[in-house]
């Protein structure tokens, strides 16, 4: 496999055409962003850690059920992906009230919600990231009715998943964002990263931040944390 150019730079990724044309090199970067990229900061061997959380947690999802974009980790920066064509829809799925669902509802952070909530918004950082219905979804053409179905299902798939993984290693899985995309025989795959940059995971019993948070809020230590997260997944 060679890298070729480079396609696409995110906020803390980069994708890179490889010689098959249905496979890409994603390179994590050590950046760290928040408010729509209007905080910036870094921390040495961050694109590292998030590149192995990623890969251990694609790996469970994938034993689990959940087909990824996922094809095989390179080194400590970079994955080998299938290529795929991202659906513009960012799908947050909620278990504990926080973030900004506490602020927009008026709910205490912490509260636990009734049912796990699945929320949709448009992946557009120049309007913010609005949050849409999934009639909003259809309507616009940013998926078919059968694709949203099925995104739906697999997320909530995802989440439980993911919440008895957390639970075993003493963290609580308050909520996540999750990207899809189509492959190239169209089938959705679950596509982008999860870890501490899009989860908010809570030590289970003091309920001390080991998140992006700790950046978003200066609460200090967030190397830490995310060490922290990639060690307890590693050692599971
Ligand atoms: N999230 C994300 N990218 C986004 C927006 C949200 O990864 O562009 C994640 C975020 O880290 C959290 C969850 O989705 O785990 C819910 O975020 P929320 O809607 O509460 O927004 P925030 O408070 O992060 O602005």
């Amino acid at each position: 496999m060679e890298k070729r150019e480079l396609l696409y730079r995110g906020k803390a990724k980069d994708i890179y055409a490889t010689d098959n044309p249905d496979v890409c090199v994603m390179r994590y970067r050590d950046d760290l962003t928040a408010l729509n990229g209007g905080k910036k900061g870094s921390f040495p061997g961050k694109g590292a850690l998030n590149r192995r959380i990623s890969d251990m947690i694609f790996a469970f999802l994938e034993t689990g059920g959940v087909k990824t974009h996922f094809i095989k980790t390179i080194n400590e920066y970079e994955v080998l992906i299938r290529k795929v064509h991202i659906l513009p829809l960012e799908v947050i799925v909620r278990n504990i009230a926080a973030g900004s669902f506490s602020k927009k509802y008026g709910v205490p952070e912490g509260k636990p919600l009734k049912m796990a909530l699945l929320e949709f918004s448009l992946k557009d950082d120049a309007l913010g990231d609005p949050m849409i219905s999934p009639s909003h979804a259809i309507a616009l053409e940013l998926v078919t009715e059968e694709q949203l179905n099925q995104i739906s299902g697999v997320a909530m798939g995802i989440n439980n998943l993911l919440k008895a993984l957390f639970d075993r290693v003493n963290l609580t899985l308050v909520d996540f964002k999750i990207e899809f995309g189509t492959g190239s025989g169209g089938n959705i795959l679950l596509a982008d990263e999860i870890t501490p940059d899009t989860c908010r995971l809570w030590e289970k019993d003091a309920g001390v931040k080991m998140d992006k948070d700790r950046f978003r809020q200066d609460l200090g230590g967030v190397e830490e944390a995310y060490r922290e997260v990639a060690n307890r997944l590693a050692n599971y």
